[in-house]
């Protein structure tokens, strides 16, 4: 489904004044396609992403998928917005953020917990996405016996796992090397257009997108 950030402002307290991280931001990502965001670090792009994904309220402007009633608005109640992004949202952060006890296809059967599938549809969908990013061999390691890239590998497939309409990620192979790195970014672009995801992907490395859509620069929190 597509997703529409139409004049998204997104304005934090900062002491006695504000700073506007996002500054009227209007953008368009097509289902199946990927989306990468540049911009100098400090200039909006995660900020960005937390109001796509309704971890923050905008202050100003809405989130829409497809072209139905925006989801995401300066008035959004938190709980509504959890759904939403339980349901029809998964994120690939930085760092892996996953649960140190929990095996990799334990990972992934957690978030179809929550999200509400059966047991037996769980494990079989975790166990083909886990092959899907090449680790079908480590479905039962824990993460600290895992490589940066393999945990990765682990948070791209969680964040797929729920089918997801958007799918937002932000800068995921900053801790991988460049090689590595790479792979990653094909492997979720590609994995987001079979699902008929919009992905929109937040990277620093220019090298590293050969397999994106559309490239979109961020400056000072505007487009440019
Ligand atoms: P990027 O991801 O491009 O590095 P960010 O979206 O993280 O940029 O930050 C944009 C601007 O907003 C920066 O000036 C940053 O210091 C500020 N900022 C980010 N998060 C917060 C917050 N939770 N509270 C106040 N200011 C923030
Ligand atoms: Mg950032």
């Amino acid at each position: 489904m597509d997703l529409h950030i139409d004049g998204v402002t997104l304005v934090y307290p900062d002491g006695e004044q504000t700073l506007t991280a996002v500054d009227d931001v209007t953008l368009h990502v097509p289902s199946g396609e990927t989306t990468a965001l540049l911009g100098p670090s400090g200039s909006g792009k995660s900020s960005l992403l937390a109001v796509a994904g309704g971890l923050t309220r905008p202050t100003s402007g809405t989130v829409t998928f497809g072209d139905g009633e925006p989801v995401f608005t300066p008035t959004t109640p938190p709980d509504d917005a959890t759904r939403v992004r339980l349901t029809r949202i998964g994120f690939v952060f930085q760092q892996p953020q996953l649960v140190p006890s929990l095996t990799a296809l334990e990972q992934l059967e957690l978030l179809s917990h929550l999200r509400g599938r059966k047991p037996a549809e769980r494990r079989a969908r975790a166990l083909e996405l886990l092959d899907a990013v090449g680790l079908a061999p480590w479905a039962h390691k824990r993460p600290g016996t895992l490589s940066g890239g393999q945990r990765q590998r682990v948070a791209i497939a969680r964040a797929l796992v729920g089918e997801p309409d958007v799918l937002l990620v932000d800068e995921p192979t900053s801790a991988l090397d460049h090689e590595r790195g790479t792979e990653i970014i094909e492997l979720v672009t590609s994995l987001a257009r079979e699902q008929d995801a919009a992905m929109l992907l937040v990277t620093h490395d220019e090298s590293t997108l050969g397999s994106v859509h559309r490239l979109v620069h961020l400056r000072d929190g505007r487009l440019v």
